[in-house]
């Protein structure tokens, strides 16, 4: 194979690979990012939680200032008994009185009701914060794997990049501007493999002529129909 069709094909793979290096990154970083979204969610359900019972600690004091008050009430109208002068007078104290009692048991109800819905709501806010805490200890774990993996691929990548600049040492100038200028539109498929004589770049066939040429690799070819560099893949390289 041509000398600088060999460099081609090689510093073609190098930016390959070079490329593939931030999607396996983003795709590590986004293994983390489920579990970062699901603890984000529990804690936005704990500080409901944490509101919803300050809501009904405050409903059951106000319910308690209003016993207060009606304790009070009866209070007084057990007093206001020795004063009563005629039967109406006692009709209406006993109506009173019956009133305040009514209103005593329905604010002894509403506070039973709230501390049931406060029980449900403190069993609902412990099992959230065990799940948040779960969550946080996976978080932990995969932080640890997911740091390495990206420490992993960064190594990996600095030694094609090392690689890469090894072989650009050894590269003519105008081939390098040749190959640049292919690669701004064709991005990292500028030198591309024929298979089944056809350029697997733009996948048209190729015709004979230049397939033949292509297979002597004495010199660098042009896809005829989209311009990028061919090159015929060793057998044993073939998918
Ligand atoms: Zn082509």
């Amino acid at each position: 194979m041509n000398k600088y069709l060999e460099q081609l094909v090689q510093l073609s793979k190098y930016d390959g690979k070079i490329s593939a290096f931030e999607p396996q990154i983003e795709n590590e970083k986004a293994k983390l990012s489920v579990f970062l979204q699901t603890a984000d969610s529990i804690s936005t359900q704990i500080d409901a939680a944490y509101a919803e019972i300050d809501d009904l600690k405050s409903k059951r004091t106000k319910n308690n200032i209003h016993l207060a008050e009606l304790k009070t009430k009866l209070e007084d109208i057990s007093k206001k008994h020795h004063d009563v002068q005629n039967e109406k007078e006692l009709k209406a104290l006993q109506l009173e009185e019956e009133i305040a009692k009514e209103q005593v048991s329905f604010a002894n109800e509403e506070i039973a009701r709230l501390d049931d819905l406060t029980v449900a709501k403190e069993e609902q806010l412990n099992e959230l914060k065990a799940k948040l805490e779960e969550e946080k200890e996976q978080i932990s774990e995969l932080q640890v794997a997911v740091d390495n993996a990206i420490e992993d691929l960064n190594k990996d990548r600095n030694n094609v990049y090392q690689q890469r600049s090894v072989l650009l040492e050894q590269f003519d100038n105008k081939i390098l501007t040749f190959y640049e200028k292919i690669r701004r539109w064709a991005k990292d498929s500028a030198v591309v493999p024929v298979k089944k004589q056809a350029c697997c770049g733009c996948f048209m066939k190729i015709n004979d002529k230049t397939y033949a040429e292509v297979i002597k690799a004495e010199e660098i070819i042009n896809c005829p129909h989209c311009g990028r560099i061919l090159y015929k893949e060793v057998e044993t390289e073939e998918a």
